[in-house]
């Protein structure tokens, strides 16, 4: 979101403002544009919206709960937690044993700010591996963790290998390692022994490898999930999130998967009720809608491996994406590209490495629009 000067409402002299500790003050919050444009291709949202049918659900399911709004709502949030490992039972055909095994809370950002409130702090140490999701260095910042990172492999693979997450895991000696798959934003997936290295290697110390899978349905098939790691390495913790296949960014759902004993120190750091009785409603209701609400990912996973064929038949260089998005190298000056990208209504991200955009995968018609825009805007 464009945010206002910090000060703007105030008439108060700066000199008379209160000011942030080290690394707030000064600093800007974190947000990708949210711009009126036609083709919003910048943020990995799902480009389908819920029924009239499903959002009438929702809508009477709200207003069941709102007769109840007078109470807090089940603060352990236990009946929306089985659900979900249901719900993961069906799409990855893991057994989750049970609902303590399962943690939900605000989108997987607050599952990873919780994380890092429980495992991090200072004196301890996260690590991540570039080009990487932009939020985890503000995870670490506001919970006073450090955070470092290593290197992915070369453009376009960006790999990871076992020996390179071994090496930066004896090398920093983190308490959590965070790795992304399908890594944001090079949309590319891990070998499972890669993440099987990392949680070895973390054993000895007891440190928590995290593997955030929030777009872990868009990976294409033979793909596998970390979740079948889960029974073997208990220092393991798989996030996912409602918020990109299950197109329910606006509801704000995330939630992990791990040992119960890494739940219940999550639930020591969380805020008391902090997921609401309508969220939790929204949510459920959502769950029993799967099949409508994932129901477009196939066309979206179609959509997506016709749009990196198509960069690639332009001559883009372009990263071998599991996810709702691809991030291509482009001909001129990617802040230009971007530009004239957004001058024919189409919003892409300029992330990743200098000269590379992300776009995300919109419905056939956002993504018509885009490769048209894309061949004015970046001529070959
Ligand atoms: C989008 C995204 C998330 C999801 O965030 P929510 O808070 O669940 O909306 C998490 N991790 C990565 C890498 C993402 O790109």
């Amino acid at each position: 979101m464009e945010t206002m000067p910090a000060n703007s409402s105030s008439t108060a002299a700066p000199t008379q403002l209160p000011v942030p500790r080290d690394g707030i003050a000064g600093a800007a919050p974190y947000g990708a544009p949210q711009l009126p444009v036609t083709h919003a291709l910048n943020v990995n949202e799902n480009p389908f919206g819920p029924s009239r049918q499903l959002a009438d659900h929702i809508g009477r399911a709200v207003s069941e709960t709102a007769l109840g709004l007078n109470r807090y709502p089940d603060r352990e949030a236990l009946a929306l937690r089985e659900e979900l490992g249901r719900y993961l039972a069906f799409e990855s055909g893991i057994t989750v044993p049970r609902p303590e095994s399962v943690w939900a809370a605000n989108g997987s950002n607050e599952i990873m700010h919780q994380l890092l409130l429980a495992f991090g702090g200072p004196g301890r140490t996260a690590l991540g591996f570039s080009p990487h999701y932009s939020m985890y260095p503000e995870y670490a910042r506001d919970t006073y963790t450090d955070w470092v990172t290593a290197e992915r492999g070369p453009a376009p693979q960006f790999a990871l290998t076992a020996e390179t997450v071994t090496a930066a895991i004896e090398r920093h000696r983190p308490q959590i390692v965070v790795l992304t798959s399908p890594n944001n934003p090079t949309g590319t997936a891990l070998d499972l022994e890669v993440a099987e290295a990392a949680a070895a290697a973390l054993a000895p110390t007891r440190g928590l490898l995290v593997v955030d899978e929030a777009y872990a349905e868009f990976r294409r098939d033979g793909v596998p999930s970390a979740l079948t790691l889960l029974e073997e390495h208990p220092n393991l913790v798989v996030t996912r999130t409602m918020s990109k296949a299950f197109a329910l960014a606006g509801a704000r759902v995330g939630y992990l998967v791990a040992h119960p004993a890494v739940v219940d120190a999550v639930r020591v750091v969380r805020l008391p009720y902090h997921l609401s009785a309508v969220t939790q409603a929204v949510a459920s209701t959502a769950l029993g809608h799967r099949a409508e609400l994932l129901g477009q990912v196939a066309l979206l996973r179609t959509e997506r491996d016709a749009l990196a064929a198509h960069l690639t038949e332009r001559g883009h260089t372009t990263a071998p994406s599991d996810a709702n998005f691809v991030m291509f190298e482009t001909f001129t000056d990617r802040d230009s590209v971007f530009d004239a990208l957004l001058q024919r209504d189409v919003l892409v991200r300029a992330v990743g490495p200098d000269g590379w955009l992300r776009v995300s995968v919109g419905t056939p018609d956002d993504n018509a629009a885009f490769r048209s825009a894309l061949e004015e805007a970046d001529p070959r």
